[in-house]
């Protein structure tokens, strides 16, 4: 079974202290993650490393980072490089998401350039793809999320994507409490697998874990989560309260 993963994205939110408790108490539910299930904690740069120390030797919990440049190094102050994330270390980083394509101009280009960045220093990439609401009305949004897919991530080889982990947020989902329905995430989730399929083979088309994005909470996880394509899912609010975030990560396939 491909890797079925909650990831949160803590956005910017928590002071350190309030983060290390979240995550305690998150930790303190003891849930046993199998081999396929995985919960990635996206928190800010500040405390990478705090929060990796905290989850550090439980198996399958992972710290992500919400960005990375798309340069290697150099005169760019106040970014931070892949490399910079290596040495952490994280495992994961969020990239492309619409809060950054909208709030920074992030561009295909430089989504493109950041994913060979992570990979170069062996950190995973979390992609987002996802349509505004206009393009979901005029009923564009399975192209619109192809030539973002095409774009950015369509240079890979067959071996890079192999076990890649993409998010498709709808953005008019995102923080607004309209969650797609689980056909309509099912429906895109699907595209997107068949998109791959396409250009890179069936087989590695089944092992890229595709994560569902935008107001993913505790009452509709599980419904979401049990679509056939849907591989968990990128939890923005709903992953800063304990609870909710607890009953996610139970929502997971297993
Ligand atoms: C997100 O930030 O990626 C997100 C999906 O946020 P929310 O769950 O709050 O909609």
């Amino acid at each position: 079974m491909r890797k079925q993963i909650a990831a949160a994205n803590w956005k910017m939110n928590l002071t350190k202290e309030a983060g290390k408790k979240l995550t305690e108490d998150i930790l303190s539910a003891g849930i046993d993650l199998n081999d396929h299930r995985q919960v990635v904690f996206g928190v800010p740069f500040p405390y990478l490393s705090t929060i990796s120390e905290k989850i550090d030797g439980r198996k399958n919990y992972f710290v992500a980072a919400q960005n990375c440049h798309f340069q290697k190094a150099g005169a760019y102050t106040g970014e931070v490089s892949a490399e910079i994330l290596k040495s952490i270390p994280v495992t994961y980083v969020i990239i492309g998401h619409s809060e950054r394509r909208e709030y920074f101009n992030e561009n295909h280009q430089m989504l493109s350039e950041k994913v060979n960045r992570c990979l170069e220093n062996g950190l995973h990439p979390i992609f987002c793809c996802g349509e505004p609401l206009s393009i979901r009305e005029a009923g564009e949004q399975n192209s619109h999320v192809e030539i973002q897919l095409r774009e950015s991530l369509f240079h890979l080889s067959k071996e890079q994507l192999t076990g890649f982990v993409i998010a498709y947020e709808p953005i008019w989902a995102i923080g607004t409490g309209k969650t797609a329905t689980s056909a309509q995430a099912q429906e895109m989730h699907a595209h997107i697998r068949n998109v791959i399929a396409a250009n890179y083979g069936e087989e590695v088309a089944a092992t890229v874990s595709i994560l569902y994005g935008g107001s993913v909470k505790a009452n509709n996880a599980m419904e979401i989560f049990s679509q056939p394509d849907v591989d968990g899912g990128l939890v923005g609010g709903a992953s800063l309260v304990a609870g909710e975030f607890i009953s996610i990560i139970k929502s997971l396939k297993k």
